[in-house]
């Protein structure tokens, strides 16, 4: 087992209303017994204020959104910035997930901003990187990862960089049921670290806590987990169901 942070995240995606939001956070706080993982529940904006004040008294549990805009404030109609997520408890930020670089073309050099609105801040970014089946196929998913990294986040200082949780998803494990194997996530998290490693130092890459998403589920998740240099998970559809995010939580 790794002395690193361990942390669950889930990513509820544009699911759960005002009610369910709560009544799901609810659930998960008497289901979950104390841990040294730390559990971050990322929902809709909708959700924030209502969530925060519900985990407040909750040591290990922290409040996660899964996008904010790159500007302080302004005429962005229907964008939420670093500042306001700060300002209703918010301690994660994810940046950079799939679904936002597919729908909503999300760039490298656009997320480096938003990474650098995070941590301005004083919240920490969840990076997300991963490769396109197509690019897995092709074998080119390693240079991918490295340039995903190389633009999104190693502009950062090594301070700055040491508040990063990396997570590293491959998209054709995400919301399809097909996960990666743990030797694929370990190799991928492995190379993930010699690259911080090459940029940072060998301590900075060590202490950084990379997580696995793409169909992580209660059966799958010690396995994952056991792995070297596997910290955590990012969790998409098992986090809507409290018995099986705090099973995932429970299979270090
Ligand atoms: C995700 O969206 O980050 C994710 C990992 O989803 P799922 O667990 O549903 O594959």
């Amino acid at each position: 087992m790794s002395a690193r942070q361990r942390l669950v995240a889930g990513n509820w995606k544009m699911n759960k209303n005002y009610q369910e939001g709560r009544d799901l956070t609810t659930d998960i706080i008497r289901l979950l017994q104390p841990t040294e993982v730390k559990v971050v529940l990322a929902p809709p904006f909708i959700h924030m204020k209502s969530v925060s004040n519900i985990i407040q008294d909750m040591t290990h549990l922290y409040l996660g959104a899964q996008n904010c805009h790159q500007e302080e404030k302004g005429a962005y109609t229907g964008e939420v910035s670093a500042s306001m997520l700060k300002s209703t408890g918010v301690d994660y930020v994810i940046i950079g997930h799939s679904e936002r670089r597919e729908y909503f073309g999300e760039t490298d050099g656009l997320l480096a901003k938003k990474v650098a609105a995070v941590l301005a801040n004083d919240m920490l970014p969840i990076f997300c990187c991963g490769e396109k089946l197509d690019i897995r196929e092709a074998g080119t998913h390693e240079a991918l990862v490295a340039q995903q990294l190389k633009e999104g986040l190693f502009g950062l200082s090594a301070e700055e960089f040491a508040r990063v949780v990396i997570a590293y998803e491959p998209v054709w494990a995400i919301g399809t049921g097909k996960t990666a194997t743990p030797q694929q996530a370990q190799e991928m998290h492995h190379h993930i670290r010699s690259l911080i490693a090459r940029q940072y130092g060998k301590e900075l890459a060590e202490q950084t806590t990379i997580l696995y998403g793409g169909s992580c589920n209660p059966s799958n998740a010690s396995e994952l987990f056991a792995q070297p240099d596997v910290d955590g998970g990012l969790i998409g559809g098992a986090s809507l169901k409290a018995e099986d995010f705090v099973a995932i939580v429970n299979s270090f």
